[in-house]
């Protein structure tokens, strides 16, 4: 059965590429009907918190990717690490190793100065017919891997193909620290060991971990998970993506009005692909995963393509599922959700909005009075002639027999024959007037949906 994880180092909140690599994990694990495991992994106390673990937590369940097993924590697991330790020093695939920080970085100067890679020397490392130095007084070891010296490590990366490491680069790492607790590499082996995955998906900025992880587990007599290493997210810019590209946090995008659906789809089509699709469901993506068709190239942040995506699910979805997404959008810019026919309000929009602020936005005509009108454009549009054009409209309005936007639509049209003028003259002032901007939807289906009562009361606080 197929078991994936996502291990992710609670430091801040969950990241683009974090998201995507969690994507993926989760995908690959549905689509084989297997396990996807959450893992946090907490052992760097200084830069882990519960509002970074609580950001993770979060960012998942928004995308909607909810982990079979787990969250599991590292920290809880430390007697488990330590006990794994102990077998190791027991059956020789670790030793313990007295020298100093000061030692090793003269070991790594000297390997540097004869053109090395630097490393430690082994001066610990037990060898058959090696006597070790005396144990110093006083000092406390640290525990190294005993790393096989000879030949190469290699695995057939699931992204990248066939990768090998010689195993003269890979030094004896340390496994445990001079207070004993275990090192990150380490932590990761007996995670995937004990958890028992079998395909590791994760970024290629762990590519170097992963013979180290390999021999470790071998050494333990554990068969070694498939690896696949995904090539990182760049800015439109070519450059590692970062703040300076906009927003990074997936649950930024959340605030700034994004679908979830938007963003699982728009994730996964960051470097992998199912023929020229574009836009698939979350269901689409799962039957469709494979890990063939990962890029092995590094994908590209597209914010105009985001919002394409982001735009054509907005389109599809029901007007009462927008409502909902926008009213406490539309309370939090200051507007009453409750005093439009708010469905209708989207019905209108959802055409032409990228995104669930700017619905948010435009619904702000229908559900924030008193209309705000800016004393330039006032002065510029709302003139003695055009006031007097509103005034006669408004009386002809207050006597519609319907109230919709045909009607009104006929009212604006025999307005404009009366006055003799275009429909700029009419236009501009009416909007500015009942909404405080000048540029609305249709302006006829907007005065249908504010209401005679709102219009006319907008119209006549002009006129005072
Ligand atoms: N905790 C690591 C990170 O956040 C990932 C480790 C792994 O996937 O093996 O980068």
């Amino acid at each position: 059965v197929v078991r994936t994880r996502f291990a992710p180092s609670p430091t801040g909140y969950l990241h683009l590429g974090g998201a995507r690599t969690a994507l993926f994990s989760w995908a690959y694990a549905r689509h084989h009907q297997g396990v996807f495991v959450l893992r946090i992994e907490d052992t760097d106390l200084e830069r882990s918190t519960p509002e970074a673990v609580q950001a993770i937590l979060d960012g998942m369940q928004w995308l909607g990717m909810q982990p079979d097993e787990g969250p599991f924590y590292q920290m809880q697991r430390m007697d488990r690490y330590r006990e794994v330790i102990a077998q190791m020093l027991r059956e020789g695939s670790a030793y313990l190793c007295y020298s100093t920080p000061e030692e090793v970085e003269a070991m790594r100067e000297k390997a540097r100065a004869a053109g090395l890679k630097p490393r430690y020397d082994g001066t610990w490392r037990p060898e058959a017919g090696k006597t070790l130095p005396p144990v110093p007084a006083d000092r406390k070891p640290v525990v190294r891997f005993r790393s096989p010296l000879q030949g190469s490590t290699s695995w057939n990366d699931v992204v990248k193909g066939p990768i090998s490491f010689d195993n003269a680069e890979l030094d004896d790492l340390v496994i445990a620290r001079t207070d004993g607790t275990p090192t990150y590499n380490f932590c990761v082996v007996v995670d995937d060991w004990d958890m028992k995955i079998t395909h590791v998906l994760r970024g290629d900025d762990h590519i170097n971990n992963t013979p180290r992880q390999i021999n470790i587990l071998r050494a333990l007599g554990a068969e070694p998970p498939l690896y696949g290493h995904l090539p990182m997210i760049l800015g439109p810019d070519g450059e590692k993506l970062s703040k300076r590209h906009g927003a990074v946090s997936v649950m930024e995008y959340d605030k700034q009005g994004y679908l979830p659906e938007a963003m699982v789809n728009y994730l996964a089509r960051l470097g992998w692909s199912h023929g020229d699709d574009e836009l698939f469901s979350r269901e689409q993506l799962v039957e469709w995963f494979d890990t063939r068709s990962l890029s092995k190239s590094a994908a590209q942040w597209d914010p105009k393509k985001l919002n394409w995506v982001n735009a054509h699910y907005i389109k599809h979805s029901s007007d009462e599922d927008l409502a909902a997404h926008v009213a406490p959008r539309v309370a939090e810019l200051g507007g009453d959700p409750g005093s439009t026919d708010l469905p209708a309000v989207m019905a209108l929009l959802k055409d032409r909005a990228e995104t669930l602020n700017q619905l948010a936005d435009g619904a702000m005509l229908f559900c924030a009075p008193p209309v705000q009108i800016d004393p330039e454009l006032a002065a510029q549009h709302l003139t003695p002639e055009a006031r007097e054009i509103l005034r006669d409209f408004a009386e002809h309005a207050g006597a519609l027999p319907v109230w919709d936007t045909a009607s009104l639509a006929a009212l604006i049209q025999e307005t404009l024959a009366r006055h003799g003028v275009k429909m700029p003259k009419l236009g501009i002032p009416l909007r500015l007037a009942t909404t405080g901007r000048k540029q609305t939807p249709a302006i006829d289906a907007v005065l249908a949906l504010l209401g005679r009562d709102a219009v006319l009361q907008r119209l006549a606080a002009l006129q005072g």
